[in-house]
């Protein structure tokens, strides 16, 4: 049984095996909390990375139905934003309870489709689950400003919807990224249209379900799917205000071009090139196991993962440890027991991280752990690279400067903290960054000098919970990452600002001339 594709609102059942399916189904679309089937001529297949075999068709939505989900969108609005904040706040404690209840099921859709090991997958919807546990203080980060600026004169600020939003998301946390939109868009008093990844909308068609059962009224939430061709209709389509994008640096510079062209609002989270620097006083154990772990889980599909280390001195000696621990890590399917990371997204996907391999051992790198060629027995057609090390890397090599995304370490030597700063900055991605030190001062300096937006001292994955914001920088964000995800300027996106100047002076008080210079507010 594969019921994650958005079967029917009354799926509970789901599949923990990598099995080859016999009856495959097309995965649907929603709109006005139904699940239809599309028209559509063109599919995407959509294959498991561990076996290759076909889980579903994800359909290229004809331009009616993309319509057809603005016009659902739209016509929702009016009611929607004119529910009260705290009716609002009401469905999404019912959503966050509801994912809690599909916690499992939902991270099977992700395992099946995206590859990521099944308690890896719990994680990524642990991670979107906290954002809409944080979209319930609504009334609390809607709240305005009030101040009297002069006698009988007050200013106050209210926050209110955009109107019709849409999200578009990539393939590799395909429940944390919707999460990141959803319960955000939604509770500002927006109507928002998802299109998640083409390569594993499962979640997010579960996710659709239990927006329908969380009391979402019709047309709030609405999931489309497709490629290029519906990301060009949203960015063209008028009725859309807001564009939320999270993705690859191609796309998202294109998307955010396009949609800011347009007068949209855009928000973009793009590639990365995270860097740890590590410093001789650290906590080595820590360390090997901090990078290990944050370099090849995920099998290094983490927009966060910590792709690449800068060795300080003496640390380079570490290596031959650091290779063992990598090599220790189990690569398998994701529902197999024990699993450290599964296969890559696609042959694709892993075709290139092998050419970028390759093309480091011909730029002059040594491979000290080289995982191609790797097949767990039982899966021998899934996407596999067990995890690598390359080392001796020069910036200029195409492996330091292009994103892999795969299980991938690439290592650089320095000899002093100030230069394992100068490299980092001097990289063009600003996404995330991780010091290892015993050292207060040691720290500080690199907190205060280094230019990512995200920085971890002794973390190696530094994601901002819900509360705070993702705030990656350089080219990690188009237009300068002025407008970044959750968080109160996650609310700020969604909302735009309506100030209200009233006076309320007594009759008598009112001058019987008029004042033609601009008010003093004395
Ligand atoms: P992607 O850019 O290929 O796809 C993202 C979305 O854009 C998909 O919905 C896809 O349909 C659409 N798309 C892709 N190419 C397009 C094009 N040419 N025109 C119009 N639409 C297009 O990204 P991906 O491979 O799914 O995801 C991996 C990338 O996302 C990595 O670069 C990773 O670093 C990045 N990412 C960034 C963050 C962050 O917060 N900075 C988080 C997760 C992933």
């Amino acid at each position: 049984l594969y019921p994650s594709v958005g079967l029917s609102s009354t799926a509970t059942s789901f599949a923990t095996t990598h099995e080859k399916i016999q009856d495959v189904q097309d995965t649907q679309y929603f709109i006005n909390n139904k699940f239809l089937t599309s028209e559509a001529t063109q599919f995407i297949d959509l294959h498991d990375p561990a076996t290759n075999n076909l889980v579903t068709r994800v359909p290229e939505n004809t331009d009616a139905e993309l319509k057809a989900a603005v016009a659902a969108a739209e016509k929702a609005f009016p009611a929607w934003r004119a529910t009260s904040v705290f009716h609002r706040q009401q469905i999404m404690f019912k959503f966050v309870a509801l994912i809690r209840e599909n916690w499992d099921r939902l991270a099977a859709s992700i395992t099946l489709e995206q590859g990521k090991t099944f308690p890896d997958a719990k994680g990524d919807v642990l991670r979107g689950l906290q954002v809409a546990e944080a979209a319930c203080a609504a009334p609390e980060l809607l709240k305005g400003e009030v101040l009297e600026v002069a006698k009988d004169m007050e200013t106050r600020t209210y926050r209110e919807p955009l109107g019709v939003v849409a999200a578009i998301c990539p393939f590799n946390f395909p429940a944390m990224i919707p999460l990141w939109c959803i319960p955000i868009a939604t509770v500002t008093g927006n109507t928002l249209i998802l299109k998640p990844s083409e390569r594993d909308p499962g979640a997010a068609m579960i996710l659709a379900e239990l927006c329908q059962k969380a009391g979402f009224p019709e047309g709030v939430v609405n999931v489309v799917h497709g490629a290029h061709r519906a990301v060009n209709f949203i960015l063209d389509e008028p009725a859309i205000k807001a564009i939320s994008f999270v993705g690859g640096n191609k796309a998202g510079e294109y998307i955010f071009t396009r949609g800011s062209a347009n007068g949209k609002r855009v928000q973009a989270n793009l590639g990365a090139k995270n860097h740890a620097a590590v410093l001789p006083d650290c906590n080595k154990n820590q360390f090997l196991n901090a990078v290990v772990g944050a370099a090849f889980g995920a099998a290094g599909q983490r927009c966060m993962a910590l792709s690449t280390v800068v060795l300080v001195g003496e640390t380079k000696n570490w290596l031959p440890e650091l290779a063992e621990r990598a090599k220790a890590l189990q690569v398998n399917a994701g529902f197999e027991a024990g699993a450290d990371l599964g296969p890559v997204i696609s042959p694709h996907s892993k075709a290139r991280i092998e050419s970028l391999i390759a093309s480091a051992e011909e730029e002059g790198a040594t491979i000290l752990l080289d995982g191609r060629g790797f097949k767990p027995a039982k899966y021998p057609d899934g996407n596999w690279i067990a995890p690598t090390i390359i080392t001796d890397v020069t910036p200029q090599m195409k492996c330091y400067t292009e994103e892999i995304f795969g299980p991938v370490l690439v290592c650089l030597n320095v000899d002093t903290l100030d230069e394992a700063i100068d490299l980092i900055n001097a990289n063009e991605y600003g996404n995330g960054v991780a010091i290892f030190t015993r050292s207060g001062p040691t720290a500080e300096t690199f907190r205060r000098r280094i230019e990512a937006g995200q920085v971890g001292i002794n973390v190696p994955i530094p994601v901002p919970l819900p509360m705070f914001s993702f705030t990656g920088n350089k080219k990690s964000v188009a237009g300068g990452g002025a407008s970044t995800f959750y968080g109160r300027p996650g609310v700020n996106f969604y909302t735009q600002q309506k100030t209200v100047t009233a006076l309320w002076s007594s009759a008598d008080a009112i001058s019987k001339k008029a004042d033609v210079a601009m008010p003093t507010h004395n």
